[in-house]
């Protein structure tokens, strides 16, 4: 079953949901109680309908420090 990412705009909150295809236009509620929600663009490809497009940035990965060189341990 295919999952959909949607987002609350009372709240923020973004929350996923598995529902069926036929569903995926149903209108779903936000964890808190919300309904006031939209529906996210998935990685699943959607031939035609309509034209709304979404961009999102892609999240920079911060890479954290420490690992094995600084230790002492790779001398
Ligand atoms: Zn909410």
């Amino acid at each position: 079953m295919p999952r959909y990412d949607f987002r609350c705009r009372s709240c923020g909150a973004t929350f996923e949901l598995r529902r069926a295809m036929a569903q995926a236009n149903d209108p779903a509620v936000c964890p808190q109680g919300h309904a006031d929600t939209v529906k996210l663009l998935s990685t699943v490809a959607v031939t035609g309908g309509s034209a709304a497009s979404a961009q999102a940035a892609p999240a920079p990965s911060s890479g954290g420090g420490g690992g094995c060189c600084g230790g002492g341990c790779c001398g």
